[in-house]
């Protein structure tokens, strides 16, 4: 198939990969530059929502089976209140999410997703230790500077570059996320040290005395171990970074009035890691010209409905619908304005009610939210063009 469009990707993330893939299928030319050296194996969770694996499994075949191998599936989404334990809702996940959405709910580490997305792209099409530093976009050129002082040039660029985006920086200027006053402690424990607790194949929320304030727990590595995740409201501790340590004894302490089940939990963890939790307000723009955003870089948003990494794949699925039929870079500016037309409002809906952290505290319906299909979903009318 011959080269369509030479594309540039910011960033080998999730998003970034996924939709290098989806491009590249197009039979597009693409280049990832990622500002790390290679990827290490930091983070932790992701929890893949039957949305986003319906979304990688286009991928092809070999990510949906690499995501199956390393990660495990919950049985059921159940929330509990934080005291009494009395459970408030309950979805099943599993084999019932994949009979109703077409596949179930993975919850696996990011560095497992990474790889399996890695195997689905030439290594050589990513250029490691490129930290891009400005971009210009001028007669149908886009030119990506870097930090070592190289540039390159491209016709189409997307930043999916995280949280703190340059391409973002570059297109709608500085402005930094905002600290949301909770911090999140992560920690994984072998499952067979808590197995008496009850349910523990299930994804559980306890849900705390106030919005700010939950346990989350869930498996991993195929079930052998279990990740505890839990988040508080907390002004003094700004560190964002994913491997910064923290202390037990005051992840024990904070959730002491939990109930005895959860704090089985915490009483099994030896180390924790712990963050604080940035965020923005939804974007109303995405694109200028032949550049444009996904995933974090354009909708970062708090963890509580776990949709960070889900929204990138779907972002990503639905970029390459937009632009993947497209041979002619005029096409581009207003395919791109279709593709974020289309991708805004539910991302918006999702970034907002992250933030209120109340979604299936009760009884519910995720359909919404599960059943989405990034493959069929229509597309805005401009970006009709695959
Ligand atoms: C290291 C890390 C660990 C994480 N761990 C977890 C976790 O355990 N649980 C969880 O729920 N969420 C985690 N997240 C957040 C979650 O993964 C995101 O919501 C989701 O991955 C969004 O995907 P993304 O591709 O948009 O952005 P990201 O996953 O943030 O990827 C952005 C990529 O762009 C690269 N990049 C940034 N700036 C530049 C630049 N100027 N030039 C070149 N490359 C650049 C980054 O190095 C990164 O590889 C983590 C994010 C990161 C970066």
């Amino acid at each position: 198939m011959s080269n369509r469009l030479d594309i540039g990707i910011v960033g080998a993330g999730v998003g970034g990969l996924a939709a290098a893939i989806t491009l590249a299928r197009h039979g597009h030319a693409v280049t990832v530059y990622e500002q790390a050296g290679r990827f290490a194996r930091v983070g932790a969770d992701i929890n893949l929502t039957p949305n986003a694996v319906h979304a990688l499994d286009g991928l092809g075949a070999s990510v949906g089976q690499a995501i199956r191998r390393a990660g495990a599936r919950p049985t059921f989404r159940i929330s509990r209140d934080w005291d009494t334990g009395r459970e408030t809702s309950r979805l099943g996940m599993s084999d019932v999410a994949e009979a109703r959405y077409g596949a179930p709910q993975i919850t696996i580490h990011r560095a497992d997703l990474l790889a399996a997305l890695t195997e689905a792209f030439p290594a050589q099409r990513v250029r490691f230790g490129a930290r891009m530093r400005s971009l210009v976009q001028r007669g149908g050129v886009v030119e990506l500077g870097f930090e070592d002082g190289s540039s390159a040039q491209h016709q189409v660029v997307v930043g999916a570059d995280g949280i703190h985006s340059r391409v973002r920086a570059a297109l709608f200027g500085e402005e930094k996320p905002r600290f949301t006053g909770v911090v999140s402690f992560r920690a994984v424990v072998p499952t067979e040290r808590v197995r008496d607790v009850p349910e523990i194949e299930a994804f559980t929320k306890w849900w705390g005395p106030n919005p700010q304030s939950q346990i989350v727990t869930f498996p991993l590595n195929q079930g052998r171990d279990t990740f505890v995740f839990a988040t508080t409201g907390q002004d003094s501790w700004h560190e964002e970074s994913w491997t910064s340590e923290g202390d037990v004894n005051e992840l024990r302490e904070v959730y002491r009035d939990f109930h005895p089940d959860a704090r089985k939990l915490l009483d099994a963890c030896e180390t924790v890691l712990k963050s604080a939790l940035y965020e923005r307000d939804p974007l109303p723009r995405w694109s200028v010209g032949c550049v444009t955003l996904l995933g974090d870089a354009c909708h970062p948003m708090l963890p509580f409905m776990a949709q960070g990494a889900c929204q990138a794949v779907e972002d990503a699925v639905v970029l390459g619908r937009a632009i993947g039929g497209l041979v002619a870079a005029a096409e581009v500016p207003a395919a791109l304005r279709a593709y974020e037309d289309t991708r805004r409002e539910r991302t918006a809906q999702i970034q907002l009610g992250s933030r209120g952290n109340q979604w299936m505290k009760g009884p519910g319906n995720a359909d919404w939210l599960y059943g989405y299909d990034a493959w069929h979903a229509p597309l805005e009318p401009a970006a009709a063009t695959a």
